[in-house]
């Protein structure tokens, strides 16, 4: 049983299907100009025109890139390395607002940034639902703006959807006070999509990054959405392709893969989040009613949290209660169950997430957040085989 959906999902066949013709016939290097290379760039200009109209995007707003972390990576040195050029000759240090429960691609980043001493970086507050507080935003604004500092604020960056326990966040209310002081806002939108409406035009930003692996597309395929006009220098500069945002020969073949995930996982969404609702429910109940020291990680279910994500800590520190994490994955996995650890992304070792710890959970609860993600082969029966194990593997490591 696969109940790690928000850690990747697995290839459509479709997708394949349409990806097929350009891992064989046609190899063509999408700037070469005789036929193969011009079938190349037809299938490229394609796949640009259905993602921009998917995010209500312009067609040369629309960047590839090899995931959501080169996308990420790609906004934050991008954005700190023009302001760093503009400002050479004297020693200002751009200023970043994001926050403290970013996926590692924005995190890792910032941080390295900041040991360099090369920016100054301002969190948001979450409550403890794990929801970024906008009055806290405007604060820190106000603040900025009664030092003189607002000037050298370059980039906002906050994700529209978190991954280990989905809440969604007010980015179209960040994104409007964003847009009227003219900052550059930034979404990571990788567990938005398919899940939520995706618009760059609702959520008014500037730079969003997508990941195809996340909609059953293949791995190693992103989009970086800039809007005209966005101040970003390239970080992988050759032969000047996405418009040198980005160079290196296009992987086309993951692009057309990726481009039709989209579009399939956009065309299929509603009807997806109802069947994940009605799961997400179930799963919940049954998990309360046979662990009574569970407790429920993130907003409650409804408008603010995706369908497809439930999220518990089985350590409860008030109760005394401590489960081994690593046990526990153990256990199941001998039994086919595949749930994930707080996030997947960090090389598969077990640390508190900071995710958890920032909703006020305790180091050991934090240890404990177990995800289950559901996904198109999720059924109601074999979830409820899994929520079974998972109960009895819970109750015969609890001490
Ligand atoms: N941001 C978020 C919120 C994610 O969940 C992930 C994937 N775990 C990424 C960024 C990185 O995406 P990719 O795997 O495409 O590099």
């Amino acid at each position: 049983m696969y109940l790690d959906h928000s850690a990747t999902t697995p290839l459509d066949k479709n997708v394949l299907e349409e990806m097929m013709p350009y891992l064989t016939n046609h190899f063509g290097n999408a700037s070469a100009l005789y036929s193969q290379g011009q079938k190349a760039k037809k299938a490229l200009d394609s796949a640009r025109f259905t993602i921009a109209e998917n995010i209500d995007a312009n067609l040369d707003e629309i960047i590839f890139t090899s995931g959501a972390t080169e996308s990420n990576n790609l906004v934050i040195k991008g954005v700190v390395e023009n302001f760093e050029n503009k400002n050479v000759d004297n020693n200002i240090k751009p200023i970043i607002i994001s926050t403290n429960i970013e996926h590692a691609s924005i995190l890792e980043v910032l941080k390295n940034l900041e040991s360099q001493k090369r920016v100054k970086l301002l969190f948001l507050e979450v409550d403890e639902y794990g929801i970024v507080s906008v009055e806290n935003f405007k604060e820190i604004l106000e603040k900025l703006q009664k030092e003189g500092a607002i000037k050298n604020l370059v980039l906002v960056s906050c994700m529209a959807v978190n991954n280990e326990i989905g809440t969604i966040q007010p980015v179209s209310r960040v994104g409007r006070i964003c847009r009227k002081q003219n900052i550059i806002f930034h979404i990571d939108a990788v567990q938005a999509f398919g899940k939520i409406k995706t618009s760059v035009e609702d959520w008014k930003c500037d730079l969003m990054s997508l990941s195809a692996h996340k909609c059953y597309g293949p791995k190693g395929s992103g989009v970086l959405y800039v809007k005209e006009g966005t101040e970003m220098n390239a970080q992988i500069i050759g032969g000047g392709q996405e418009r040198s945002y980005r160079a290196g020969t296009e992987n086309i073949a993951n692009i057309v893969g990726m481009v039709a995930a989209f579009k399939i996982s956009e065309k299929q969404r509603e009807e997806e989040q109802k069947t994940y609702e009605e799961l997400q429910i179930f799963a919940k109940n049954y998990i309360e009613k046979n662990i009574d020291f569970a407790l429920w990680n993130g907003v409650e279910i409804g408008e603010f949290r995706v369908k497809n994500n439930i999220n518990f800590s089985f350590s409860n520190s008030e109760k005394n209660i401590e489960i081994s994490g690593e046990s526990l994955l153990m256990r199941l996995d001998l039994q086919r169950v595949s749930i994930s650890l707080g996030s997947a992304c960090s090389a598969g070792m077990v640390a508190e997430s900071h995710v958890l710890r920032a909703i006020g959970r305790t180091k050991i609860e934090a240890k404990t957040g177990v995800r289950i993600t559901f996904g198109r082969s999720t059924n109601k029966e074999d979830l409820e085989i899994a929520l079974a194990k998972i109960v009895k593997a819970v109750h015969a490591l609890k001490k």
